[in-house]
Order: C-alpha cells, then structure tokens, then sequence
C-alpha cells in the first residue's frame, strides 16, 4: 500500500488541503490519504485550546466522509503533546512496516523544513510530495528540491495540484469579519463552523 500523509493544523481543513490530497491520490497512485491533525502546543492548555482540536478534528471527519480513500489518522491529536513530524513518520514505518509513505506538502512547509526538529530524519522515511503556494513559483520550487535532494539525500517529487490562494489563516479572518467562507470548505465544515460559533474573535 502506498499512503499519503497529510499533516497539518487544519484551522479549519480547507479545499486547498482536499485537492492536495486527491491530486496525490490520482497522481501518484496513491491507495489512501491520512489526513494528520498536529496536536495542541503544550502552552496551549486553557480549555478553548482543548475544544480547538476537537473541533478541528470533527472538521476533518465530516469534510472527508464521503472520500472512502481519505482517512483521519489521530496518531499526533493529542491535547498535550507537541509531535514531530521525525517521529511521526518514524512511529508509522515501524507500525506499518509493508506500507510506503508519501508525505504531502505545501511550498510554505517545503521551505521551511529545515527549521523542523530533526528533520533530516524524516527524509529516509518517506518521499516528499511538494505543491506550489502562493508566492513560490516553478523555478524557485525546483531549486529548494534540488538543494535538500543534494544535501539531505530527501526524495522530493513535485505534485502538481490546482493554486489556491487559500489558507486556514485567511478563513478565520472572513468568518471573524462576518464573510462567507462557502466553496472553501465543504459545505458540511462550513455548517460546523457557524453551529459552534468558530473564529468568532478577530485576534485569531
Ligand atoms: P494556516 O494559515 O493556519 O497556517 P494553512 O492553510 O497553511 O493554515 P496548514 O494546516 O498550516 O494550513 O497546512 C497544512 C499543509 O497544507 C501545509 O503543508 C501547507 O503548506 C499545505 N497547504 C495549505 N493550504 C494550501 C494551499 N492553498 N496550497 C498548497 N498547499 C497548502
Ligand atoms: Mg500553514
């Protein structure tokens, strides 16, 4: 089996992170995507922090229900732990040692590998699928890739993937402001959403 991990905070999981995970699907062969919600910082411990990744997680279940090929992987959805991704994808190979990992990225996250803890780790335990984001483009994409492929012996591959200009940080901010933020997330994320009055405060 091959999997692709899609690790992320998904505040809130948006279609910038569903498309990813389908074009890797398609692109790669993949036979499943699990998507990885990151656990709460261990400073964060007041109660708003721990109904966070609740709901961050009930988001997830709902936005992929009906994809019988995505799953939810709670490996790092713990409340006070900080995981790291070396360990993560460490822990997944022994668990799952007949499986191939392919781990998901957007540009943003590619570039800023190197400040991740231990990172030259996970190289040897997965092939990296890299996006494009926003403000990288084609050329400064493949240079990063041939500079950790060099350096780090890291297996990157590039996963072409339609360009949102999407971030979880920006629908937080629309909601805060009272804005729509259909069509960015399932319809059924967007309902939890507005059901449990997230992001209502403008400092997030
Ligand atoms: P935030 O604004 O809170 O950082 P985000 O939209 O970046 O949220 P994350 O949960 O931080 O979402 O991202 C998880 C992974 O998905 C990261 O590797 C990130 O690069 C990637 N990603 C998120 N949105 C996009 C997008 N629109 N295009 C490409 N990659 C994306
Ligand atoms: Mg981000």
């Amino acid at each position: 089996m091959k999997i692709g991990i899609m690790g992320g905070t998904f505040d809130p999981i948006h279609i910038g992170h569903l498309l990813l995970g389908e074009f890797a699907y398609e692109e790669f062969g993949l036979d499943e995507i699990w998507y990885l919600p990151n656990g709460n910082p261990p400073h964060k411990q007041q109660t708003e922090e721990k109904e966070a990744l609740r709901h961050r997680v009930e988001m997830i279940r709902l936005s992929i229900r009906e994809v019988l090929y995505f799953k939810l992987c709670l490996h790092e959805a713990k409340e006070n732990e900080h995981s790291y991704t070396y360990q993560t994808m460490r822990e997944l190979n022994a668990l799952y040692p007949e499986y191939e990992f392919y781990f998901i990225l957007g540009a943003d996250s590619l570039f800023a590998i190197e400040t991740w803890k231990h990172f030259r780790e996970i190289f040897p335990t997965c092939t990296i699928l890299a996006a494009m984001r926003d403000d990288k483009d084609a050329a400064d994409m493949e240079k990063q890739i041939q500079y950790l492929e060099s350096a780090y012996g890291a297996k990157i591959r590039i996963l072409r993937a339609p360009l949102l200009e999407i971030s979880s940080t920006t629908l937080r901010k629309r909601v805060s402001q009272g804005k729509s933020i259909y069509y960015m997330v399932t319809d059924a994320a967007a309902e939890y959403i507005k059901e449990n009055h997230l992001y209502q405060k403008a400092s997030i």
